[in-house]
């Protein structure tokens, strides 16, 4: 089973060079009862690890079975070990947070390539073990509440779990009284007439005498060799091919489900295991992507609530305005002199000139007018503005009830008026306002009559100055007949709506420059669009979004040093449980994704428990606003992009702070980790 040959052993401590081992050859075959016997410091424990694939030898040869052992790779060995030797260390080495039944349990917990994943037998195994040492009635205990003895009986059940062929037992009744150390000694016996290979390590010569051979060291050589009695002979085959443990390639890309769903109970009971640490650690994350999640929500939402009350009145408007030219001087000599637009010769033709512009409107417009009708009158913000039938779709006006204004009454100069919800609603609470006749009162005292046509729908609008509900639309030509100055009755200004698929901005410049043309230095031409202004406002509210997230980006970072913190703290204080895992069959790979989904799931768990907290903290905030601030109204909003950005960010966090940890139990050597406390 095992061939031992020229094998030499030297610690390294500084730059000197301790020799442990010196040139030892032996070998030992399936069925054997070996016994290891020599002072302390003779270099028994040493022998130890390297049987048991711990150590590598500094010269010679091991092998186990068909394969060589200093041929194999870390993770090989690891395997090999796992599958075929069971271990009894003189400390016991048992899990100590972990209880009696984990403990057990801890060499099928990592299944290799060959071992089957989900091992049903595993527990009932475990708990056959358990009965059959005795120690049936502690499975829930800790180990530090049961006896020396019953601790030795744990090690012993846990070294069974696999199906191995070696049982290697370092000093096993070395803490034990001696009526337990009988005990034991006997269950080795008789494990060993059920066919189990053993190696047992000792100082004690009558301890060694229950072997089947025992070899005597003396630092580090072997000094002699007695055989007490011939070993059983109904020894089995031995298994350990020396290709099946090649294990393929360690370093995969994929996502190692088989170890994730391995280890996902190690994971689970860790967490719960340090429920005060790991509700600590998870509160900063909690807070963290909730911060997160409110603040995107409440900018995305300002966002869409300013630009939606600029939307709502055309995108793809354009306001035209022209002046006379008051300083202008002889030398200019303009084409044709400019006072005020002439609808017919300077607004007809242009839908020719420019294919983008769809509707046009003349706009004259008077504010701080006064409407009156049956004895009431309002005065504050009323706009009264003179327009074509398009002005209605330039501007996204919705009919609540009757008419538009149509072709018709414009070129008759019919004084007839569609006017705003909430003038209709405040002058006619009772009666039908459709048919009424409104009076205009202009700031100079001239009042016109107009009969009401229509009344538009509620509008939205963030408009301070002529809120659109206070508007009243008149036939332009009758805003121009009523007017009492010669300047009111001239078209200043034109609202066009250019096409959607057209670019605003650039039919503005060029209907301006297509004015300047024609009237030269005489007039002044101003163009403005709301989409100017609305992409100057995105701009803003776009910056006011990454601020409010960056703030709470903070506290998500904060909360991510946390997690952070928790993993390397947790990591190094339990250096000894890995080790024991990696003695007893945890490869590098399934340390990896151990620890990583610790902290992943860490993460997980307090990310999505932040995403409803922010989202309920989130409505509960607006909520309360639409209580204070008139004209809000409470709606659900649940910003999926901000959720799953701050799902992502967390997770993120999670790999990074399983990174480092993850990659320090790799670098960790077995037995000094075993000998850490
Ligand atoms: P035994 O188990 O027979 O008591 P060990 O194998 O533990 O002996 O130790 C053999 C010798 O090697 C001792 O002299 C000990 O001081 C030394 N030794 C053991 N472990 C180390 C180590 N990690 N570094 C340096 N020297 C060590
Ligand atoms: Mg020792």
């Amino acid at each position: 089973m095992i061939e031992v040959k020229d094998l030499s052993f030297a610690y390294k401590i500084a730059d000197r060079k301790v020799e442990v081992l010196k040139n030892l050859n032996f070998s030992v075959q399936a069925g054997e009862f070996v016994g290891i016997q020599g002072p302390s410091g003779s270099g028994k424990s040493t022998l130890f690890y390297i049987l048991g694939f711990l150590l590598k030898p500094t010269s010679g040869r091991v092998s186990f079975g068909e394969a060589d052992i200093m041929r194999l790779s870390e993770e090989e060995l690891t395997v090999l070990r796992n599958q075929k030797i069971g271990f009894v260390f003189q400390q016991f080495y048992l899990l100590s947070k972990t209880n009696v039944l984990e403990n057990i349990l801890l060499p099928t917990r990592y299944p290799s390539e060959t071992a089957p994943l989900d091992n049903p037998t595993a527990h009932a195994k475990a708990l056959a073990l358990a009965k059959k040492l005795g120690i049936d009635l502690h499975l829930h205990h800790l180990p530090n509440q049961l006896s020396g003895g019953q601790q030795q009986r744990v090690a012993i059940a846990r070294s069974l779990m696999n199906e191995v062929d070696l049982i290697l037992a370092d000093e096993p009744t070395g803490n034990l009284d001696s009526q337990t150390a009988q005990e034991t000694l006997s269950l080795l016996k008789e494990l060993n007439r059920q066919g189990k290979t053993i190696i047992l390590i000792t100082h004690d010569s009558e301890v060694a005498q229950h072997c089947s051979k025992v070899y005597h060291l003396r630092d580090g050589a072997f000094t002699n060799v007695v055989e007490n009695y011939p070993a059983p002979t109904h020894a089995p085959a031995l298994t350990a091919q020396a290709n099946s443990f090649k294990i393929p390639g360690t370093l995969s890309f994929g996502i190692p489900w088989r170890t994730m769903r391995a280890v996902l109970p190690l994971v689970l009971e860790n967490l719960v295991r340090n429920k005060a640490k790991s509700l600590l650690t998870m509160l900063g994350v909690v807070i963290g992507v909730a911060a997160v999640l409110a603040m995107v929500t409440l900018g995305q939402f300002t966002k869409r609530k300013i630009l939606d009350s600029y939307e709502s009145l055309g995108v793809n408007k354009l306001m035209i305005r022209g002046y006379p030219n008051r300083n202008l001087r002889a030398s200019d000599k303009p084409p044709v002199n400019f006072t005020a637009f002439t609808w017919e010769k300077d607004f007809l033709p242009m839908k020719r000139i420019f294919p983008q512009v769809e509707r046009m409107s003349p706009l004259l417009s008077a504010w701080r007018s006064t409407v009156a009708a049956g004895g009431i009158d309002i005065s504050e913000k009323v706009g009264i503005y003179g327009v074509t039938p398009d002005y209605f779709d330039i501007t996204n006006r919705k009919l609540l009830l009757g008419h538009l204004l149509n072709e018709f009454q414009v070129k008759n100069h019919s004084p007839v008026c569609v006017v705003g919800y909430e003038i209709a609603d405040r002058l006619f609470k009772k009666t039908d306002p459709l048919g009424q006749i409104l009076t205009i009162s202009d700031r100079s005292s001239l009042n016109y009559p107009c009969r009401i046509i229509g009344v538009m729908a509620f509008q939205t609008s963030n408009k301070e100055n002529s809120p659109p509900n206070l508007n009243v639309l008149i036939p332009y030509t009758y805003y121009m007949s009523m007017a009492d100055n010669w300047w009111s009755a001239q078209i200043h200004e034109a609202a066009l709506q250019i096409a959607p698929q057209a670019d605003v901005e650039d039919a503005g410049k060029m209907v301006r420059a297509y004015f300047s043309k024609k009237y030269g230095k005489s007039g002044m031409f101003l163009v403005d669009s709301d989409s100017t202004l609305i992409a100057q406002m995105k701009r803003f509210l776009n910056l006011f979004s990454i601020l409010l997230g960056s703030i709470a980006l903070l506290s998500l970072i904060v909360g991510g040093i946390g997690v952070n913190n928790m993993m390397l703290v947790s990591v190094s204080e339990r250096i000894r449980e890995f080790g024991i895992r990696k003695a007893l069959g945890a490869t590098h790979r399934s340390l990896r994704v151990q620890i990583l989904m610790e902290s992943i799931t860490l993460c997980a768990v307090a990310g999505l428990i932040g995403i409803m907290l922010g989202f309920s903290t989130y409505e509960l905030a607006i909520f309360g606003a639409t209580k204070f601030v008139p004209n809000v109204k409470f709606e659900w909003t649940f910003e999926p992009l901000a959720a799953s950005l701050s799902l992502l960010a967390i997770l993120g966090v999670g790999v990074a702070s399983g990174f480092v940890p993850a990659v320090r139990t790799e670098r960790l050597q077995v037995i000094e980790a075993l000998r850490t406390e």
